[in-house]
């Protein structure tokens, strides 16, 4: 299937209040008018309708799997901020038939410059090579238009709004959670897509704990490293900021030497900029200076009018004061900047994915990305689990254990690379010598970490599988190959049909 299987669709209405198109009868598989007994029985309960949460349920949708997302907030609230997605998440869109939109809502990224705090560019980081190696540009995407695409593909009434999980409960034949507003819902098995802060991982984690099998990583905090404010401005005028006219998206990060701070900008399709200002924590304490102890309780804005001096690099003699004043306060947003990678994924009939497994620093702009990997990996096992009335714990921890080892080295590697490209920041001893180390980075060495981060390039196995594109061939996907092991007869639509037509 390419994407231009993704047509005009009849529209309604999300909790933004923004139209949004249906999702489109699916062009290969047999059409859903209900579900089995059985198939009733083997529902997925999906914690988060952030990225992960969504695209997972949009792809146990094709899968003709029984799914419910549930989301604490009430409705989606529009995040001021832009998303680069590299280019290793095109395939399944273009198998879900999204990628044109993507496409369409977002600018192509080439390059990132990386500036010093004297607008010195020393790190030019290109991304030209992405193309070559895997037949897609990476992209520049306002969060508010991913976020739509996405739940585009989810019917309605599958995300239920106003449910915050906080208890999650096992028993030897499914697992249910509980709400705060007391209402609780039983499935056969629990994926945690609900972020940083996961309710569930919480409920794994104390379960694990008490029974001493939770091991020492996990039971650390996070480190936080510093407080990130981010916002979008309204569309500006290319007079003032002509780097709005470059049909690529314009993206500046400067590392701040003297000043603890890393800020960045990025052109829009919508000819707005996302911005996002991180100030970290004294590097030799990894405590937080008293500045950011009060900003941590104050609004937002009152960080934007200390930081609105700060310099910026996408046009001449301007500063964040010339960003800020065209920025909504309802589009800027604060929150405490962490890193963690966990290595307890899964714990019986639960399982993680996205931030809640492993939170990167926004600095390699590599998290949503990953968490977008993650649901199409752990769609794959899920969806390759036994056709029986209900799934044996056996069955489904080593679905979920063969699920990590297929993610985790590709998570760590891309964890790893964000933890560095935030040490460029700072004046503390260990930053001069990453910033050193990335200033003179030979094109070769580059190159092949491109090449190691684009490598990974998963697809589900039961919708038709894009053909590999670009110089460089993708890493094998165990995954990829399910469709096969369960049935040696039919292709990958075939067995996707056959699941769906079972539940007619
Ligand atoms: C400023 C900024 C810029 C970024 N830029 C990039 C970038 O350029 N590229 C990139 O790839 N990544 C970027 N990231 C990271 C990216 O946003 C995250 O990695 C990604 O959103 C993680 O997706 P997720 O689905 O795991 O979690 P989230 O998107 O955080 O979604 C989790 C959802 O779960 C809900 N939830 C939480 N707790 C519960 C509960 N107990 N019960 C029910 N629901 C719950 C939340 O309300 C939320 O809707 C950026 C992050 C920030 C902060």
């Amino acid at each position: 299937m390419n994407s231009n299987t993704h047509l005009p669709l009849p529209h309604h209405h999300n909790n933004s209040g923004a139209p949004r198109p249906m999702p489109l009868p699916l062009p290969l598989l047999t059409p859903d008018t209900g579900q089995s007994p059985s198939q009733k029985d083997r529902k997925v309960l999906i914690a988060g309708a952030g990225l992960g949460g969504l695209l997972l349920g949009a792809l146990l949708e094709r899968a003709g799997m029984d799914y419910e997302i549930y989301e604490q907030a009430d409705r989606y609230v529009r995040i001021g901020s832009a998303m680069a997605l590299t280019a290793n998440i095109f395939p399944v869109f273009e198998q879900l038939g999204i990628l044109s939109e993507v496409i369409e809502r977002s600018k192509p990224l080439e390059s990132v410059e990386g500036y010093n705090e004297k607008l010195k560019l020393f790190l030019p980081m290109s991304y030209h090579y992405v193309e070559k190696l895997s037949g897609y540009l990476s992209r520049v995407i306002p969060h508010p238009d991913l976020y739509n695409i996405l739940s585009s593909q989810v019917p309605e009434e599958k995300v239920i709004w106003g449910k915050k999980i906080i208890n999650v409960q096992e028993s030897d034949n499914d697992i249910s959670i509980e709400c705060t507003d007391g209402s609780s819902y039983r499935g056969q098995v629990i994926v945690g897509a609900d972020g940083a802060h996961s309710g569930v991982r919480e409920c794994i984690y104390k379960a694990l704990d008490e029974k001493g099998g939770l091991v020492k990583n996990d039971k650390e905090t996070p480190r936080y490293n510093g407080v990130c404010l981010w916002g979008e401005t309204k569309a500006l005028d290319p007079e003032k900021f002509p780097k709005l006219r470059d049909p690529t998206s314009n993206v500046c990060a400067v590392y701040g030497e003297r000043l603890p701070y890393y800020w960045m900008t990025a052109t829009t399709h919508r000819d707005t900029i996302c911005w996002l200002i991180i100030q970290f924590f004294d590097k030799s304490t990894h405590q937080p200076t008293e500045t950011i102890r009060r900003w941590k309780s104050q609004p937002a804005g009152d960080m934007c009018e200390a930081l609105k001096d700060l310099p910026i690099a996408c046009g001449e003699n301007l500063t964040f004061r010339d960003l800020m004043e065209e920025t909504s306060r309802q589009l800027l947003s604060k929150i405490m900047h962490e890193e963690k990678f966990y290595q307890t994924w899964h714990s019986g009939r639960a399982v993680l994915i996205g931030d809640a497994c492993h939170k990167m620093s926004p600095s390699g702009g590599l998290g949503a990305v990953n968490a977008l990997q993650d649901a199409t990996v752990l769609a794959n096992y899920l969806f390759a689990l036994p056709d029986t009335p209900s799934w044996e714990s056996e069955e489904i921890t080593d679905a979920f254990k063969a699920f990590k080892d297929e993610r985790y080295p590709h998570a760590k590697l891309c964890y790893e690379h964000s933890h560095q490209l935030s040490q460029i920041m700072g004046n503390h001893w260990a930053t001069d010598i990453t910033r050193a180390i990335y200033g003179k980075t030979p094109d070769w060495l580059w190159k092949l970490m491109l090449r190691r981060i684009i490598s990974h390039r998963p697809q589900v196995c039961f919708l038709p599988q894009v053909e590999a594109k670009g110089a460089s061939k993708p890493a094998p996907q165990p995954s990829l190959h399910l469709n096969l092991s369960r049935s040696n007869t039919g292709s990958s639509d075939t067995i996707a049909s056959d699941k769906r037509a079972a539940s007619v």
